[in-house]
């Protein structure tokens, strides 16, 4: 344990931008403290599904969360802004206002900004879809629909994020009613960079079997309307161009400088407090989290489960200190890797290899799990605490949600057999019978 100067109970906190490390932050926090919360949009999104709602494969309403229906307490403001500025020294924020800029001041600041595509390629930004929100997975979903059929789609960057993109999409057509040409153009030699062998090659065989190309080793240097050129002058012809490669910091201002990692991630300590602060945080994608703390090597990397965790110690810490304890570091660590490829899932957890249905419905439990937390079920906290019999709760709580999903697919294919056609997605229900509507209904609350 360590000590952190200790302040007063009614501090005001302010936590700018509400994804997975400032919503979880929050909700850890509401009710507790003067809290003001801050971000561009009224909801939380599960950026995790995105790729699901653009294939068509989940309806985007499961999978945004209105922040006032989790933030409910009495000290707590929802502030819907874009944020223009940050001035660490005055501890003051400036929002875009009606009449102009407004500004925030706190005592403790949570900075969750995460980061912003990058584009740096010519024509990308004007010819290509970003993606990395919902509002750009229902984009992705409504260009698909004047993509004829067999034209070409190709996905920019053969990250997590394009190849769970690609094997969406590769299913998006049996939804739409037509069949697409996938081409992943990545620059590197292999797809999913620094990810376990046995994902990256089962990945690689599920993507194959699904007819997507995969394209190594190819720079991309130029977007038009209609094709990209390569960094060897080939032109690649595209009827629709997903940009997944590469992202970049939140373009606020911040002063004074902060130091930063690869241009944009912020370097924060082993509390995750931005160097030189000690009443300001960085947490999720836009910090730099050094692993070595903990004995292992480089910087956390930009994924949800790391942003929630570190939402969750650094707002645990902030009411410790608060409370006059002591607080503790940051202990950051991977705790397995799952990868969503429409109805095709592989994932390793704690060395064990996850796929097929397993896999799915464990991934459904992540998921699960974490709305409920931000809920306020106290058993769904358990999954980010740190000790064994935490640990336990929560693979109790696994191990009943997949029995129950098992059970449910298990009654699905009894009908489906009996001629009764229930079926996963989404379905004119006024079509179905009233047990497959109720399956549905069942299906959908174990999702929520
Ligand atoms: C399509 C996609 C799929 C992914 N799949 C996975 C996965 O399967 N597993 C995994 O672990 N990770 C996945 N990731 C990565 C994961 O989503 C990120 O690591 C995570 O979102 C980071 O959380 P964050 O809180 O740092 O930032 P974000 O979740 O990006 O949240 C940032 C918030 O800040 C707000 N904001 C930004 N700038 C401003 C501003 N100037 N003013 C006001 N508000 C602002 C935004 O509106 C947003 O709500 C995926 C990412 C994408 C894009």
């Amino acid at each position: 344990m360590y000590s952190i100067r200790i302040r007063g109970k009614d501090e005001k906190v302010v936590v700018a931008g509400a994804g997975y490390a400032g919503i979880t932050a929050s909700v850890i926090l509401d009710g507790k403290v003067d809290l003001t919360v801050i971000d561009r949009k009224s909801y939380h999104e599960i950026l995790t599904r995105a790729h699901l709602v653009a294939g068509g494969l989940e309806d985007v309403q499961e999978n945004i969360i209105p922040l006032n229906e989790v933030l409910k307490g009495r000290y707590t403001r929802i502030v819907r802004s874009t944020i223009r500025s940050i001035d660490l020294n005055e501890r003051r924020i400036s929002i875009y206002a009606d009449d102009g800029v407004e500004h925030i001041r706190y005592d403790h600041l949570i900075l969750a900004l995460g980061a912003e595509v990058n584009y740096g390629v010519d024509g990308a930004r004007e010819h290509a879809i970003g993606f990395r929100s919902m509002e750009d997975a229902l984009n992705i979903r409504k260009r698909l629909r004047s993509v004829k059929d067999g034209g070409s789609l190709i996905i920019v960057g053969g990250g997590a994020t394009g190849i769970s993109l690609a094997g969406a999409l590769s299913e998006a057509g049996r939804t739409l009613g037509k069949k697409f040409k996938i081409k992943i153009v990545e620059a590197l030699d292999r797809i999913l960079h620094g990810w376990d062998d046995y994902i990256v090659k089962s990945a690689t065989d599920l993507l194959k079997d699904k007819g997507v190309e995969i394209l190594t080793g190819k720079k991309v240097m130029k977007v038009d309307d209609r094709s990209l050129t390569m960094d060897d002058g080939e032109e690649i012809r595209s009827d629709l161009t997903i940009w997944t490669a590469g992202v970049k910091g939140s373009s606020i201002e911040i002063t004074p400088d902060v130091s930063r990692v690869k241009g944009y991630r912020i370097e924060v300590d082993r509390f995750s407090r931005i160097k030189g602060y000690d009443d300001a945080y960085a947490v999720g994608d836009i910090s730099a989290f050094r692993l070595d703390y903990d004995g292992g090597s480089g910087y956390a990397p930009q994924l949800a489960q790391t942003a929630v965790r570190q939402g969750y110690k650094v707002a645990m810490n902030i009411l410790n200190m608060m409370e006059g304890k002591g607080v503790i570091p940051l202990s950051i660590k991977k705790q397995g890797s799952i990868l969503s490829l429409g109805d095709e899932c592989i994932g390793v957890i704690d060395g064990l290899r996850l796929e097929g249905e397993l896999c799915r419905y464990v991934d459904e439990f992540i998921t699960y799990n974490y709305k409920r937390m931000l809920y306020g079920d106290s058993s769904a906290k358990f999954a980010y605490e740190e000790d064994p019999i935490a640990g336990m709760i929560t693979l109790g709580r696994a191990l009943t949600y997949v029995s129950a999903r098992y059970t449910l697919a298990l009654l699905t294919r009894f009908y489906t057999i009996l001629g009764m056609g229930y079926h996963r997605g989404s379905t004119k229900e006024a079509e179905y019978p009233a047990h497959c509507i109720m399956m549905q209904m069942m299906t959908n609350r174990l999702r929520r």
